[in-house]
């Protein structure tokens, strides 16, 4: 044989084993996406839970070899906070979730991969002893229990938690500072959830899953500890792709000298920073939650046999940042009439949430966010109101004892003829009986409750409607839109203002 063909022969069988590792690492991530299901932890099905939720599922895996369980402190309200060790291996792995009160969604992942650990015969066993006998993993699931409580971001004290990883003035961040001086992981994970409103870019994809390879300095190198996460992130987009294609971003590397993620890498703990974004017909983000499972097991799975090392960093900065593009809902090219003036408009619409019940639930109220040119920017859900004219709804002239009496009414009919307000009698007290919003696609008012005046815009309440030649077209109300000639009674929520 010549040298060049010995050479090409070498190449192709380099070639051949880079192929094989890669598919090898695809395969894996498609058996977790679809053994999720199995280990699913059922008793989570929502996003607000709280600790008293989570307790059970610690405390019942007291008794068990597999794991440690260990009280690393109390929040500021002086909930326990507990670390679960399990494995055995040389590589330290420290995971925490839900710093911010309301970012639950790798909590329910956490309590899934400990599902998933207990298995056995299920084709994973070796990929789970590998897993077990190569790295040490401490898992912290809530950190801001409180926050939890309340569905909040901040801790009890009103502080963001990652921005105190420097002055450490709340016990959660001492409690995590602690954690990282004492263990001094290898890898640590720092999950998030964030706006289900950012872009991937500027697409109008959202975000399912965003990344970033914190900084450690403002001058953004990269040493190996964080090239590290550089090359753990490329591997779980890779994985990602087949899942949400173009729906994965990273977050800009500008250094946050407060947070905490920047601050365990300077501290020398490759962190990767996992945020939870948002995916349309999942607002209880169950499947990114399984995508969670599966992108966090696989990292691990690279972590334990030192695999991800063959990723390319360079290949993290081809994943597009997070842009803040998209809103719920754009309406596009209005006729607005203003004091006997027309002109053409663009909408842009978010439905909030707004927690009552202890913050165990939520009803959505809908804003007009912005108004004018929105070219740039896009809608989860888009009108195109190019020939339609945007008005204010009327109020229906009788008034209502209670939400049920107004739940009778032929909603479609009012809303053909432009009532898109029912008011409520002054006795019908709705705020006592913890009635904040209806499932009939009407606006209700409380007696008292002005109607926005002049033509809807921006800050108003996004109920309106849509005209064609004197007609109604679409009626949106509390930012949900009806198409009165497709026209379905369950869809969207009213709301009782
Ligand atoms: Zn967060």
């Amino acid at each position: 044989m010549t040298k060049t063909t010995i050479l090409s022969l070498l190449f192709l069988l380099i070639t051949l084993i880079t192929v094989d590792s890669q598919a090898q690492t695809k395969d894996l991530a498609d058996r977790l996406f679809k053994i999720h299901e199995t280990y699913r932890e059922q008793t989570l099905t929502q996003r607000r839970f709280k600790q008293k939720d989570i307790l059970p599922l610690i405390s019942k895996r007291q008794g068990n070899a597999m794991y440690q369980i260990e009280t690393v402190g109390e929040s500021f309200e002086g909930r326990a906070i507990q670390m679960i060790k399990v494995g055995n291996g040389k590589k330290k792995v420290l995971l925490w979730t839900q710093m911010h009160g309301d970012e639950p969604t790798a909590t329910m992942a956490s309590f899934d991969i400990f599902n998933f650990l207990e298995g056995r015969n299920d084709g994973f066993d070796e990929i789970r002893k590998k897993l077990l006998d190569n790295t040490t993993l401490y898992f912290v699931p809530m950190l801001n229990p409180d926050g939890a409580e309340r569905y909040q971001r901040r801790t009890m004290q009103g502080i963001d938690m990652n921005r105190d990883a420097a002055a450490r003035q709340t016990p959660e961040a001492q409690i995590l500072k602690g954690l990282v001086d004492r263990l001094k992981p290898d890898y640590g994970f720092n999950l998030h959830d964030q706006s289900p409103r950012y872009s991937a870019g500027r697409s109008p994809k959202v975000a399912t899953i965003s990344f970033l390879a914190t900084s450690y300095d403002y001058e953004l190198s990269i040493n190996n500890v964080r090239e590290r996460s550089m090359q753990l992130i490329v591997g779980m987009n890779k994985i990602l792709q087949k899942y949400i294609p173009g729906q994965v971003a990273r977050y800009a590397d500008d250094h946050e000298p407060r947070g905490f993620g920047d601050n365990v890498q300077k501290w020398g703990t490759t962190l990767v920073l996992i945020e939870s974004g948002g995916y349309v017909g999942d607002p209880e983000k169950q499947y990114i939650r399984q995508l969670n499972f599966m992108a966090i097991l696989s990292a691990l799975d690279k972590i334990s046999d030192n695999s991800l090392t063959k990723e390319n960093r360079e290949e993290y900065y081809n994943i597009p940042e997070n842009g803040r593009w998209v809103y719920d809902l754009v309406v596009r090219n209005a006729t607005v009439r203003q004091t006997g003036k027309s002109f053409t408009a663009d909408l842009g619409i978010n439905r909030n949430e707004v927690s009552y019940s202890n913050a165990t639930k939520f009803f959505y109220y809908s804003k007009i966010e912005d108004f004018g040119d929105l070219h740039p920017q896009y809608g989860s859900q888009e009108i195109d109101a190019t020939g339609l004219t945007i008005e204010k709804g009327k109020v229906y002239p009788t008034t209502y004892k209670n939400v049920s009496e107004i739940s009778k009414l032929n909603a479609l009919n009012l809303l053909k003829e432009g009532y898109t307000y029912v008011r409520l009698a002054p006795d019908a007290n709705t705020r006592a009986l913890g009635l904040y919003f209806t499932t009939t696609p009407l606006h209700i008012l409380r007696s008292g409750q002005a109607v926005p005046s002049g033509t809807p815009g921006l800050g108003n309440t996004a109920t309106f409607i849509l005209k064609k030649a004197g007609k109604v077209k679409y009626a949106v109300i509390n930012g949900f839109v009806h198409d009165l000639d497709d026209f379905n009674s369950e869809k969207g929520q009213g709301i009782i203002e």
